[in-house]
């Protein structure tokens, strides 16, 4: 792989318009690996306070700017054709989050640019080999990479935070860029989220995971008085999405979020090989099945064999009795 002469890694900063995404500094661990110097953009419309926000992170050199009506929504499309000039001229490294907005955003600078992306990545292991899942998470790959620039989406939640800005420090320069006259031919006409007040699902500490065994309405105060008790965030599968018991956007599995809490409670869940790539990183796993033979009992540290009718509430009982549980 022949370097650019001044190569540079540029990293994405997730954020919502209102703050920063703390998995922001994972991002910024991971691109400290590649050993180069490392950049952030930060893309939106009114931003400006984001980016001084952004500038409190260790490791990083200047944050450029890109601030345009049209990136409220940070449109993938537009953003790919403003970084494509730029990977060319100086990045040799572009990171993302492996996020709905890093899969979009990825695959369409990588066709700009006429290079292969990397997605999903879950580790560095050099500056041009990197690991990631395949075949739902059953199996870990090698990739090493020839082409430049790499391009990659990452599971953030894999990295490390960066330690913010010591005192003293020298404070990244913030650079604006020129807006692209790019005409997007998609607009953003609304959006709505779910639970926008929990934590973000990819690097909460612990996870209450709702199942379609989950669905009867009966059991969904002693789900939230569980969360609630144990300071979980809720998730859950595809079936728990399709059967409306939680949102899409809480989804964890191949095609939703990945996952690497401390504990990792399944209520209803059976284990299925797409649900498994999403939480492969977990590290305590209690599940809770009526069904002895539900598969997630293989991958699950602690099992509980029963309804969930009679066991949720009992399972309520001894955890309030515990010494050290405050509620
Ligand atoms: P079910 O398979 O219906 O299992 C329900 C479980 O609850 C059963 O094990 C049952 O024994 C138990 N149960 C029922 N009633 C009770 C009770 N009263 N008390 C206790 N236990 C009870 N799935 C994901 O989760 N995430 C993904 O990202 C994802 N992506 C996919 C991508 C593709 C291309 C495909 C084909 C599928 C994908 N799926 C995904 C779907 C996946 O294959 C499974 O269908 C899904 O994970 C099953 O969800 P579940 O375990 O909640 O439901």
């Amino acid at each position: 792989m022949t370097r650019k002469d001044a190569a540079r890694v540029l990293v994405l900063v997730p954020h919502d318009n209102q703050a920063v995404d703390p998995i922001c500094a994972r991002l910024i661990t991971a691109a400290q690996a590649f050993r180069l110097p490392v950049d952030l953009l930060i893309a939106g419309s009114d931003i400006n306070s984001l980016a001084r926000e952004s500038a409190r992170f260790g490791g990083i050199e200047r944050i450029l700017v890109a601030e345009h009506e049209t990136l409220v929504t940070a449109s993938p499309e537009i953003l790919a054709a403003l970084l494509t000039p730029l990977m060319q001229q100086q990045y040799e490294v572009f990171l993302a989050p492996a996020n709905s907005h890093g899969r979009e955003l990825v695959p369409r600078l990588a066709a700009l640019l006429d290079v292969s992306p990397l997605t999903d990545v879950t580790r560095i292991i050099a500056p041009d080999l990197f690991e990631r899942p395949v075949h739902a998470g059953a199996a870990l790959v090698e990739i090493r990479m020839e082409s430049s620039p790499e391009l990659m989406s990452l599971r953030a939640a894999n990295f490390p935070p960066v330690p913010l800005q010591e005192a003293g420090e020298t404070p990244a320069q913030i650079i604006p860029l020129e807006p692209t006259s790019q005409i997007p031919r998609a607009a953003f006409v609304t959006g709505q989220e779910f639970f926008g007040d929990q934590p973000p699902l990819e690097t909460a500490p612990v996870v209450l995971g709702i199942g379609g065994g989950a669905a009867s309405k009966d059991l969904f105060p002693h789900m939230e008085r569980l969360a609630e008790q144990l300071g979980a965030v809720i998730g859950g599968t595809r079936t728990a999405v399709e059967m409306g018991l939680v949102p899409n956007n809480l989804q964890i599995g191949q095609t939703g979020k990945s996952i690497a809490p401390r504990l990792y409670i399944t209520l209803g869940i059976s284990g299925a090989a797409q649900h498994l790539a999403g939480i492969r990183d977990a590290q305590t796993i209690v599940a809770i099945n009526k069904d002895p033979d539900a598969p997630i009992f293989k991958v699950a540290n602690y099992g509980l064999v029963g309804d969930l009718r009679d066991v949720l509430p009992q399972f309520m009982e001894v955890f309030k009795k515990q010494p050290n549980n405050p509620n």
